[in-house]
């Protein structure tokens, strides 16, 4: 992995982040902490959002779509507790920020990536690119099917409101894997999902959360 020098003007603003999420309670373990240090939001942003990339509030990227808030970042990234070696699925990739943590997290293990916009994928390898993360796969389809190909995955991430899960993504999950998802319609809550021999066992829920749609074959229609 590349380190990536950050400009003092985006050192403090992190910083702040930082100290803001921890205090709000948004932040609480040290790897995912090192993660935001390393793996630097304002590289994922549009430039015209560049003097918002450290605000704890979703952004603008393209078609629509958005960076997910920090704290929803940091709350997602902590409930799944990804250790070192895992594989990892994450189903809506956009500007690949969330896909990088998750990459760095993972060490030696591997991420992939699902995407439906060959804009946003363009956009996610571009800024991939300047970590060299090689443990990486952005892939262009449509997520709600998983992606069948290199299952199953001790972790899968749904950063997308889902009505439901879809099955072939609780399908695709390895036993004793975890799985996090926003489910609801206009609002959603955060359910961390986990897979045992008995079933599927919910661990963890919060509501009040918004995000984009997941739209697709086992998301919304288009
Ligand atoms: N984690 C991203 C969040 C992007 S918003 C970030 O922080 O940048 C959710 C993303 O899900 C959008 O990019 C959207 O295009 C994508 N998406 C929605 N439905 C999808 C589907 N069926 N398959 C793949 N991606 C999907």
């Amino acid at each position: 992995m590349n380190r990536i020098k950050i400009e003092k003007k985006y050192q403090i603003a992190l910083n702040d982040l930082i100290s803001s999420l921890r205090d709000s309670g948004f932040l609480n373990d040290y790897n995912v902490e090192n993660a935001f240090r390393n793996i630097p939001r304002h590289e994922f942003v549009q430039t015209s959002e560049l003097d918002r990339a450290y605000y704890n509030e979703p952004l603008s990227i393209m078609k629509n779509q958005t960076i997910s808030q920090p704290g929803v970042v940091s709350r997602m990234t902590e409930w799944l507790d990804i250790k070192n070696g895992q594989k990892i699925l994450e189903i809506g990739t956009g500007s690949a920020w969330q896909t990088a943590i998750l990459s760095y997290l993972a060490g030696t293990g591997t991420v992939y990536s699902v995407e439906r916009h060959p804009e946003l994928v363009k956009f996610a390898r571009e800024n991939l690119e300047k970590f060299k993360l090689d443990n990486t796969h952005v892939i262009l389809g449509d997520g709600s099917l998983g992606y069948p190909q290199a299952s199953p995955y001790d972790r899968i991430i749904i950063t997308a409101a889902c009505t439901e899960i879809p099955l072939p993504l609780l399908e695709q999950l390895s036993e004793n894997g975890l799985i996090i998802a926003p489910v609801g319609d206009s609002s959603q809550s955060l359910v961390l999902l986990k897979k045992t021999s008995g079933g599927i066992v919910k661990i963890k829920n919060e509501s009040h959360y918004v995000f984009v749609p997941l739209l697709g074959k086992f998301g919304k229609k288009v």
